[in-house]
């Protein structure tokens, strides 16, 4: 069986991993030169916002033999609002290193795969179809929508404006900062990850806004918070959020972020990411249905984004009480130390009220 991946980022590789032990090496298509991306970035993934109530990491290891080692666990989470500080402690998750370095996410997702690789080759979205005629199977893995909106299956929701930084000064490794300002991020959040004790990322993530706003957020943000620290280096993405109306069209597979499967709401992929690339092998080898093994990363997507209509549409008030509520001692160390209670439950009482 013949099956090109395009993307060699955290989804295509986990498609390839699986393909393998499926008995398939696929075609494994990557627009960069090397694994990862360029810079170093510091991926978060927080227990609270998690699907599988099991670690995904040992669920991943357990069930596939997928070994996924974070850089440190999250020990730390302040979080600031408008007028509250609310900090949580214990085993809240993981941070992971990314990039081209060789502890990073990627690279040990590289180092377990076996693939015809061809690096530095960009695939142009008008060669899908035929590239849909020449593989038995093809798997969408860039990290972007543009192929499943070419193909007209994007709804698109949100498109985010991200920029990070690297700061020097001296940080607490595996404390996360958070802060959730309105008046620069718009609903959505910037956030302090530490690399090390002397370096630290900082993102600023804020959504219906354009590019060239972003500069002035940016710049908002770090007099509002006074972030005196030199900053480094800095760098931007853009992302679009979006569901898609099928996540495949014949022999076409949509994973990870172009399966839409991204939160729009914080901003975490990884582990759908992961998730969606493993179950889109099975659907090609196994003959499983993809669409409906994804159904229940979808349904938790559609929770969390409720969080977002409650932002956008809510009265400030009613932002700040249900972030009060969030912060109270015992409800956020419900919500981050155990398994009981999640974002997308909560997200999914709310969607009964804000849809
Ligand atoms: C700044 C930033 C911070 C983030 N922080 C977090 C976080 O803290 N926690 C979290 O869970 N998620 C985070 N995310 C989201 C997370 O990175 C993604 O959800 C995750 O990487 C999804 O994996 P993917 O395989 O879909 O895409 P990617 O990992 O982006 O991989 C896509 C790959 O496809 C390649 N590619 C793209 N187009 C083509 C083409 N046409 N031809 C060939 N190759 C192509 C790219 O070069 C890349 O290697 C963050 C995203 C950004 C931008």
């Amino acid at each position: 069986m013949k099956v090109a991946i395009i993307g060699a980022g955290v989804s295509g590789m986990a498609c390839a991993f699986r393909l393998n032990q499926l008995g398939i090496k696929p075609a494994l298509f990557e627009r960069r030169p090397i694994i990862g991306d360029v810079v170093n970035l510091y991926g978060l993934h927080l227990k609270c916002f998690n699907l599988f109530s099991n670690n995904p990491l040992v669920l991943f290891e357990k069930k596939y033999g997928l070994r996924i080692k974070p850089m440190c666990p999250v020990k730390k989470l302040v979080m600031y609002s408008s007028d509250k500080k609310i900090t949580v402690r214990g085993r809240l998750g993981y941070i992971f290193n990314r990039g081209p370095g060789k502890t990073s996410l990627e690279r040990q997702l590289f180092e377990q795969i076996d693939a015809h690789i061809f690096m530095d080759t960009y695939i142009m979205d008008s060669l899908i179809d035929e590239l849909s005629k020449e593989f038995d199977a093809v798997v969408v893995a860039t990290g972007c929508t543009n192929i499943p909106k070419r193909l007209g299956v994007l709804k698109e929701t949100s498109i985010m404006q991200v920029r990070s930084g690297i700061i020097d000064g001296s940080f607490e490794t595996g404390q996360v900062l958070s802060w959730m300002k309105t008046e620069y991020s718009n609903n959505s959040f910037t956030y302090l990850i530490p690399a090390s004790e002397n370096r630290a990322v900082i993102t600023i993530i804020a959504d219906n806004i354009t590019p060239a706003e972003l500069d002035y957020r940016w710049k908002q943000m770090i007099i509002t918070e006074n972030i005196t620290n030199n900053i480094l280096e800095t760098w931007e993405h853009e992302y679009h959020g979006g569901r898609l109306k099928t996540n495949q069209i014949g022999n076409i597979y949509f994973v990870g972020n172009a399966g839409g499967l991204i939160d729009d709401f914080m901003g975490f992929g990884i582990i759908n990411g992961i998730a969606s690339g493993i179950l889109a092998a099975d659907a090609i080898v196994l003959g499983t249905d993809y669409q409906k093994s994804i159904a229940a990363i979808q349904k938790h997507l559609d929770h969390i984004h409720c969080f977002k209509l409650l932002a956008e549409k809510a009265e400030k008030d009613t932002w700040k009480r249900l972030t009060q509520v969030i912060g109270l001692p015992g409800i956020s160390n419900i919500i981050y130390k155990t398994s009981f209670l999640k974002f997308h439950h909560i997200g999914s009482l709310i969607g009964k009220f804000v849809k």
